[in-house]
């Protein structure tokens, strides 16, 4: 019951989570607008065409992640490969904020699975990287791909809103003029570029971070959690002289960056 989402509660879901996309929303749409207002006049045509096309894909985009399914487990599909419902009894008995359940290791169950639980969604989700707040949903097996691309395409429209900026820039000449002597809109396209360049930076670090985990095969909860799941785990027997064993990491789903890869591209498939 507990994770048995049904249509109402998805939705209710969206509307808690939804303030923070509507933000990155209204962002995309104040951007578009002052381009459109201010600097597409400089523009060639070409990049104007690219800068369009990559915002138009960027809400398509926003608004399927939003409302995508990260690989939420519901009943149905838990009890067919993995024994969650006891588990479940386990929890529904305790406090919310108790220790995260780790009993769903993917012992026996095919280890593509990988069901971890999410607070903000109160929900088991396959596969789950992490939440994310901008885009208002939990990003898991279903999605991650999505939310890669996405990523990209956030990075390549902040890249295009920057040459075309640029390109309003030199055309009339504001970077040479003191603060004092621009127009509003002057100043506004200043600030818009180096709001777009601190974007740019975060979103690279970010980006290289799940290229990281994807090559890697491990996904951004379990890196902050191992510790709670078992098959992380790697229990070294205690040398003569040390009294207790040591727990070590280990990556059981690293089988080499091509075969990371290959299955990080199936997931979806
Ligand atoms: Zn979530």
């Amino acid at each position: 019951m507990m994770h048995g989402y049904s249509y109402t509660e998805r939705r209710r879901l969206l509307q808690v989570h939804a303030s923070a996309p509507a933000f990155v929303f209204f962002n995309i749409l104040f951007i578009w607008g002052f381009y459109v207002s201010v600097i597409r006049q400089a523009v060639p045509l070409l990049n104007d065409a690219v800068f369009s096309c990559e915002v138009v894909f960027l809400v398509i985009g926003l608004y399927s992640i939003l409302t995508s399914d990260p690989g939420i487990v519901t009943n149905g599909s838990a009890s067919s490969d993995q024994p969650l419902n006891s588990s479940v009894s386990q929890v529904d008995n305790h406090d919310e904020e108790l220790e995260l359940p780790c009993h769903e290791s993917t012992e026996g169950s095919g280890l593509g699975t990988r069901v971890r639980y999410c607070r903000s969604c109160k929900a088991y989700i396959k596969g789950l990287d992490h939440h994310c707040p901008a885009f208002g949903n939990c990003i898991g097996q279903n999605n991650h791909l999505l939310f890669l691309i996405l990523l990209f395409g956030f990075i390549s429209t902040e890249a295009s809103y920057l040459v075309c900026a640029s390109l309003f820039a030199a055309k009339s000449g504001i970077l040479d003029r003191p603060s004092m002597e621009r127009t509003l809109s002057e100043n506004l396209a200043v600030s818009t570029i180096l709001f777009t360049i601190l974007q740019l930076v975060w979103q690279v670090v970010f980006v290289i971070w799940h290229i990281y985990c994807v090559c890697v095969n491990i996904r951004t909860d379990e890196w902050i959690n191992w510790k709670k799941y078992p098959e992380f785990l790697l229990v070294v027997q205690p040398q003569p002289g040390q009294r207790f064993a040591n727990v070590r990491f280990r990556n059981p789903y690293d089988k080499g960056i091509l075969q990371n890869v290959e299955e990080f591209l199936a997931l979806r498939a």
